[in-house]
């Protein structure tokens, strides 16, 4: 095995996986007469339109949502069933949009799925043709169209291809459970992105928490000479795409710009799992697999869930809970958002629902700074956590922006480090999101 790499900074968290890192991915189907919601919005991009209307009868598979606007990717049905209603609805990530609401029938009719025994891969346009009209974007959470992240302009060359396989966020195992269970779908989505980029060289990255996974990834990838699987240190944010660029080829993104500027294209390992579906089989993405963990959960594990079940209705499925929940959170805990409701669907981006108890959830009071710099001591992008808190305190957002505010990557790292538990990451990343929408 090659050395343990890492990126400067970060912290060590307490990861706690091992409530669900044992457990086989199950797979739960949602009732026949539930309701199935459909937000138009469930990537980075222009929304989709829906493509059917009330009372129409739609099939599993079936394209219910598209645009025709540059970036942005089409959503299918998850279910067989009959359109009730089209209606606002929110999302797990705290936005609402529009959305199709399906009244699922149990039957499951929908298009056959093409044999994935292809002799030989179709070529570049068609691979990228057949991943957008999957509705493949990026799930590791940022929900970026995959069909437009492989095609760069002509200028960028790409030469280094990353499978993000860290998982750093504690709770979460369902990368970890897709490379035990099923590795030889990711290496051959893996092979599907490399074929687009000739003689670009291929990492497949993962936290050394997880040992039987490198162990069998190593094993399966050991004749491929362009593909090496790293080992990285256990440390957050370390999936994280600058840190986990920097960490694999000590190239550092620029501020304000992308990985293909420095050649180098990163993609989570589920959204790799459902390149290969996409390319190989033309099946669209309509599950998720979602980690559900903490201690009001009733049953902590993996499970795959279609896009579109309410998480009332999953947990429900999954048994409920122990205890009442003091607080739900969608995504990871230094990432993700708590949730006032479990009436809102799975999207495409969810990756777990945590049921945290009051001891595990409650924020402790936000106290005076002590100015100990563990803030920017920690911060992976090296910036003054405790300036900027102070900025967006004072509404003195041009110097949040002089003093590169909008380079965090609102990992969390400072909220989690401060011993006067200063909301940080929290104002940082509300004052974010105001200035890039303000500059749309
Ligand atoms: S870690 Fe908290 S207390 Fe320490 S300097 Fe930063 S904001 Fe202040
Ligand atoms: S300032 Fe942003 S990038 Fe730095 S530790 Fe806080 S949340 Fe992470």
């Amino acid at each position: 095995m090659s050395a343990v790499r890492t990126f400067p900074s970060g912290v060590h968290p307490h990861d706690e996986k091992s409530w669900t890192a044992g457990k086989a991915v199950q797979t739960i189907l949602p009732k026949a007469g539930s309701e199935m919601v459909f937000p138009m919005s469930q990537h980075i991009g222009a929304p989709c339109e829906p493509l059917v209307a009330v009372g129409d009868k739609v099939l599993l598979g079936q394209k219910i949502g598209d645009s025709e606007k540059f970036v942005t990717s089409p959503v299918h049905s998850s279910v067989s069933g009959a359109v009730t209603a089209i209606r606002k609805a929110e999302t797990p990530s705290g936005t609402s949009c529009q959305a199709v609401v399906i009244e699922n029938d149990g039957q499951d009719q929908g298009v056959k799925p093409k044999d994935d025994k292809l002799q030989s891969l179709p070529d570049k346009a068609e691979i990228l043709r057949r991943i957008r009209e999957a509705g493949v974007v990026g799930l590791g959470g940022a929900g970026f169209p995959t069909h437009i992240k492989l095609s760069p302009p002509p200028e960028k060359k790409i030469d280094t291809l990353i499978v993000n396989a860290a998982e750093c966020e504690p709770y979460l195992t369902t990368d970890h459970r897709v490379m035990l269970e099923m590795p030889d779908r990711m290496i051959s989505g893996f092979k599907i992105i490399l074929s687009l980029f000739p003689g670009a060289k291929g990492y497949i990255a993962i936290e050394i928490n997880k040992p039987e996974a490198i162990e069998k990834i190593t094993k399966l990838v050991e004749k491929e000479s362009n593909i090496e699987v790293v080992s990285l240190k256990t440390k957050y944010p370390q999936g994280a795409e600058k840190q986990l660029i920097y960490a694999c080829t000590h190239r550092e993104v620029p501020s304000g710009g992308l990985p293909a500027d420095i050649g180098c294209l990163v993609d989570n390992v589920d959204t790799v799992v459902a390149i290969q579906r996409a390319v190989l089989k033309e099946r669209p993405l309509i599950r998720r697999i979602i980690t559900v963990s903490g201690g009001a959960a009733a049953n902590p594990g993996n499970y795959k869930v279609r896009i579109g079940m309410k998480y009332s209705d999953m947990m429900e499925a999954i048994g409920g809970f122990k205890s009442d929940p003091y607080k739900l959170i969608s995504g990871g805990p230094m990432m993700g958002v708590a949730l006032f409701t479990l009436d809102i669907p799975v999207i495409k981006t969810s990756s777990s629902l945590l049921c945290f108890t009051e001891e595990e959830g409650k924020l402790p009071e936000e106290r005076n700074c002590i100015r100990c710099g563990k803030c920017v001591d920690h911060c992976p992008m090296r910036l003054m956590p405790l300036d900027l808190n102070q900025y967006v305190i004072h509404n003195e957002m041009d110097s949040f922006v002089a003093n590169h505010g909008l380079d965090c990557i609102e990992c969390g790292t400072c909220s989690y480090v401060c011993p006067a538990k200063r909301y940080l990451a929290q104002s940082i990343r509300t004052a974010r999101k105001e200035m890039l929408a303000r500059r749309k």
